[in-house]
C-alpha cells in the first residue's frame, strides 16, 4: 500500500481562525503532514509523489468561477489598501442571490463559508497538490491496487463545489470518488471524521451513483451546525443515497462501532465497486476538538471493520489535529484495515 503525498502540500500555513469569536492559532498546520507521513512510513507504506495532474481533478467537482477565485484571490487581496495579510471574509451572505459580486471582498464572502479557511500566498498550490494526491491514489486503485492512502493536507470534506470552509478548499474525497466513477458504476464514501462531511454531502446530494455516509458528532451543537442531521437523506435522484449518523458528544468506541456497523451494512447493500474512506482522526478522545471519544485501539477496530467490506479502497486524509496520539491513531487504523482487507472481486462474489 502506498502513501501519496507531495511536500508542496505543506506550503499552506494558515495563521489563525476564529473560535467562538476569539482569534486563535489555526490548528491545520504543516506539522500534521509530517506526523501523518512518518506514521504512514512506520506502518510500512511506500511513499510516492503524485504527478502534476493540472486542474482536471478539481474541475471535475468544482465550478470554474470558484477555481478562478482560489487561484487569483490572494494577489487581488494584496491590492486592497489596509487589507489583512490572508484572505478572510467579512461578509457571510445568508443564502445567495443569482448575482456574482465583482469585488474581491464580495467574492470572499461568496466562496468562503467561515473564517477557518484563510487563503495565503501558497494556499492554492498546496490545495491543488492535495487534490492531486487524492486523484492519484484513486487512479492507482482504479488500475487494480487493492488500496491506497492519500495524505491529503489541506483536508477537503467541508469544501462544496463553489465554497471553502472548515480548513478545506478542494474536496479531495469527492475528487477521488469522481475519479473512481470512471471505472465503476457505483462508489461509496464513508466519512468518519468527527465533523460532518457537509461539502461531500453537498457535492453528491442529488446523485444516486455516489452513496455518501457520515458518522460525526451531532451538529446540533457542533461544527458544521447547518448540515449533518439525520433527516438529510438526499434530493431528487439522490434521495436515499445520503446517510447521516450523528452521535452524542463524547461517544466512545462501542457507540461508534455500533453506528459503523449500520453504515457498513448500508454500504454493502449499495454494492459499490469501490470505497473512499474520508479518514478524519479527530474523533480521538484526546483531539483538541473534543467531539467524540474514540481510543487509539478503537481506530484499529474501525479500520478492521472497514477492511472487511473487501472493496477496493482509497483512504483520504481529512481532519485529526496535533495531539499525543495523532500518528499512533493513523498506524492503528492502517494496521487494522490491512489485517482484514481482502478485496473480493466481482468474479469471486
Ligand atoms: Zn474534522
Amino acid at each position: 500500500m502506498k502513501v501519496i503525498f507531495d511536500a508542496a502540500q505543506k506550503k499552506h500555513y494558515p495563521g489563525f481562525f476564529l473560535t467562538s469569536g476569539a482569534r486563535a492559532p489555526n490548528p491545520e498546520v504543516p506539522a500534521r503532514a509530517d506526523i501523518l507521513f512518518a506514521a504512514a512510513r512506520a506502518a510500512g507504506l511506500t511513499p510516492e509523489e503524485p504527478p502534476d495532474l493540472g486542474l482536471a481533478p478539481a474541475a471535475a467537482i468544482h465550478t470554474p468561477e470558484y477555481l478562478a477565485f482560489l487561484k487569483g484571490i490572494f494577489a487581488r487581496w494584496q491590492r486592497i489598501e489596509g487589507a489583512s495579510e490572508e484572505v478572510i471574509p467579512n461578509i457571510h451572505p445568508n443564502g445567495r442571490g443569482g448575482s456574482y459580486p465583482l469585488s474581491a471582498v464580495g467574492q470572499a464572502g461568496y466562496h468562503m463559508a467561515d473564517t477557518s479557511c484563510p487563503i495565503g500566498a501558497e494556499t492554492y498550490e498546496a490545495a491543488l497538490r492535495s487534490a492531486h494526491a487524492a486523484a492519484h491514489a484513486a487512479q492507482q486503485v482504479a488500475e487494480g491496487a487493492a488500496a491506497a492512502y492519500a495524505l491529503c493536507r489541506p483536508p477537503g470534506h467541508h469544501a462544496f463545489t463553489d465554497m471553502a470552509g472548515g480548513f478545506c478548499y478542494l474536496n479531495n474525497s469527492a475528487i477521488a470518488a469522481q475519479r473512481l466513477r470512471a471505472s465503476t458504476a457505483r462508489v461509496a464514501i464513508l466519512d468518519i471524521d468527527v465533523h460532518h462531511g457537509n461539502g461531500t454531502q453537498g457535492v453528491f446530494y442529488d446523485r444516486a451513483d455516489v452513496l455518501t455516509v457520515s458518522l460525526h458528532a451531532d451538529p446540533a451543537r457542533f461544527y458544521p451546525f447547518f448540515w449533518g442531521h439525520a433527516a438529510e437523506r438526499g434530493d431528487g435522484a439522490g434521495l436515499g443515497y445520503n446517510l447521516n449518523l450523528p452521535l452524542p458528544r463524547k461517544t466512545g468506541d462501542e457507540g461508534f462501532l455500533t453506528a459503523l456497523d449500520h453504515a457498513l451494512s448500508r454500504i454493502a447493500a449499495f454494492c459499490p465497486g469501490a470505497l473512499v474512506v474520508a479518514l478524519g482522526l479527530d474523533a480521538y478522545e484526546g483531539d483538541p476538538f473534543a467531539g467524540l471519544s474514540v481510543s487509539t485501539p478503537g481506530f484499529g477496530r474501525i479500520g478492521a471493520k472497514i477492511g472487511e467490506l473487501g472493496l477496493p479502497t482509497v483512504v483520504v486524509q481529512e481532519g485529526g489535529y496535533v495531539c499525543d496520539a495523532l500518528g499512533d491513531n493513523l498506524v492503528a487504523f492502517l494496521d487494522g484495515f490491512r489485517a482484514s482487507h481482502r478485496v473480493v472481486t466481482e468474479v469471486s462474489r
